[in-house]
């Protein structure tokens, strides 16, 4: 019987042979064919597709986090410079996940040390008053000791940086992120983490971190309420400064 079988398979087999051959045609894939995404012509503008959240001019697509009116920062030479007493700003839009371009600078002649030495910060997710969020830390990071997990490039009180690939007081700095949003099941427990992959000045400083929850100052991080679509947030902090950015750009991903 098994014998019979096997003299079976193998007769199915020898017929089906040349119809079963693999061809380099059978693994291509047809669609759907990605869009057209036209680069920019200088290194680091933006893309075709992205959404420019401050190119130089003004602060249309910012409010105070505090009340949502305007954003109380300055704009000068090009550059939006913090300004303490007007607190943080964030986004008009609100995003999921996303990839970032934003360029930063500690003013030279910086005083200060340790967290108080060009502290700023961006919330990847800003999700409610104060520091709420998931912050990427900015700080100086040219001989500036202070905890590993709040240098410059850390995901704040969670992930130190892969390395320091920091530069000095006055000259700009790059991050180029992915954020990836946490996801959240229909009873508000979080379901999927966020995850952060980031560069600084072009070198790998977080490589797909997943994140315990909102970064926090004090006490461990946790996921609390459910959250969806948020703006990105930027900290007006008393740690010295005051901190500029520019050229910062996002392209929605989802
Ligand atoms: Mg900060």
């Amino acid at each position: 019987m098994v014998a019979l079988r096997l003299a079976a398979a193998l007769a199915l087999l020898a017929l089906a042979g040349p119809a079963c051959a693999q061809k380099p045609e059978d693994t291509e894939q047809a669609g759907p064919i990605p869009p057209v995404v036209t680069p920019a012509t200088t290194p680091g503008g933006p893309p075709s597709d992205a959404i420019v959240l401050f190119g130089g001019q003004d602060l249309a697509e910012w409010v105070s986090v505090r009340d949502k009116g305007p954003a109380g920062w300055t704009v000068e030479d090009g550059a939006l410079v913090v300004k303490l007493a007007a607190g943080n700003i964030e986004t008009r839009r609100t995003f999921g996940s996303y990839q970032l371009h934003l360029e930063w600078r500690v003013p030279a002649g910086v005083a200060g040390s340790g967290q108080l030495r060009g502290n700023s910060g961006v919330f990847l997710a800003s999700i409610g008053p104060g520091d709420a969020g998931y912050e990427l830390q900015i700080l100086d990071p040219k001989d500036n000791p202070t905890y590993v997990n709040g240098q410059a490039a850390s995901l704040y009180k969670q992930a130190p940086p892969l390395v320091n690939a920091g530069r000095a007081p006055g000259e700009w700095q790059v991050y180029d992120v992915v954020w990836t949003a946490p996801t959240f099941g229909a009873d508000g427990a979080m379901k999927t983490p966020a995850r952060v992959t980031a560069f600084h000045n072009g070198v790998l400083v977080q490589n797909d971190v997943a994140l315990a929850g909102p970064t926090r100052f004090i006490g461990k991080p946790a996921y609390g309420p459910a959250h969806g679509r948020s703006p990105i947030k930027l900290q007006a902090h008393a740690g010295g400064g005051p901190v500029s950015f520019r050229n910062i750009w996002v392209r929605p991903l989802d």
